[in-house]
């Protein structure tokens, strides 16, 4: 299965991504967790995506298509994958087209978290990470049990740019670059799309009922 889970910042790709991985047991293709992770180490990707993260701009799309199509190539990727956060522009969709005719794939589904605006800085602004797992959480939506990850003990912290300011700008990429994609893909006949206001086991529910009824 090659899912493509698409949504504005803060509608709940990752912690869904997250869930669907465990239940299909494909790999989680997260572009913001790559660059993160390029950051942090400080690498050369890293000092070019950081400050477009930081100002809630996108990467450039050649940087992240050039990305994309490394880790797709990975062997984890044979059986399929779930994209989160990629593509978010037209030209990073035809490349992901491109990439999928080479390795002879198609895309089994794209799934939308449909969550309108006025939740989305409320979800981001109190979301929360484990530094060593990446485990999703929210101060308020899906708390943890005490101060560290419920799952391994690791520290909590919270994004730099998940804070009102640069959520602003990032809903703004959203709006004029990744909105259009909603068009692309139901042209396509892949697309479904889930309401993201229910709770995080309904979005769930309602997106293996999906999963379940399509086929490669
Ligand atoms: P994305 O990957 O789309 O940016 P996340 O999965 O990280 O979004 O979710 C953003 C925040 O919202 C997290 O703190 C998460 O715990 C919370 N969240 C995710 N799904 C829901 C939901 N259905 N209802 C309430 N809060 C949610
Ligand atoms: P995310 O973790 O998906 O919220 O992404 C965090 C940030 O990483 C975004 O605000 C962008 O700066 C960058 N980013 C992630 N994915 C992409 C992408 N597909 N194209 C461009 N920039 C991206």
């Amino acid at each position: 299965m090659q899912l493509l889970l698409m949504g504005a910042p803060g509608a709940g790709k990752g912690t869904q991504a997250a869930k669907l991985v465990k239940k299909f047991s494909i790999p989680q293709i997260s572009t913001g967790d790559m660059f993160r992770a390029a950051v942090k180490e400080g690498t050369e990707l890293g000092k070019a995506a950081k400050a477009c993260m930081d100002a809630g701009k996108l990467v450039p799309d050649e940087i992240t298509i050039g990305i994309v199509r490394e880790r797709l190539a990975k062997d984890d990727c044979k059986n399929g994958f779930i994209l989160d956060g990629f593509p978010r522009t037209v030209e990073q969709a035809d490349a992901l087209n491109k990439i999928l005719d080479e390795l002879g794939k198609k895309i089994t589904c794209v799934l939308n978290i449909n969550v309108p605006a006025e939740y989305l800085i409320e979800r981001a602004v109190g979301r929360r990470l484990c530094r060593k797992c990446g485990a999703t959480y929210h101060v308020k939506f899906h708390p943890p049990k005490g101060d560290t990850c419920d799952e391994c003990g690791g520290e909590l912290y919270q994004r730099a740019d998940d804070n009102e300011a640069t959520m602003k700008n990032r809903l703004g990429a959203y709006e004029a670059s990744t909105r259009p994609l909603i068009d692309y893909y139901k042209n396509a006949g892949v697309y479904t799309e889930i309401d993201g206001r229910q709770p995080i086991d309904k979005v769930t529910e309602d997106l293996v009922s999906v999963l379940t009824s399509v086929q490669d």
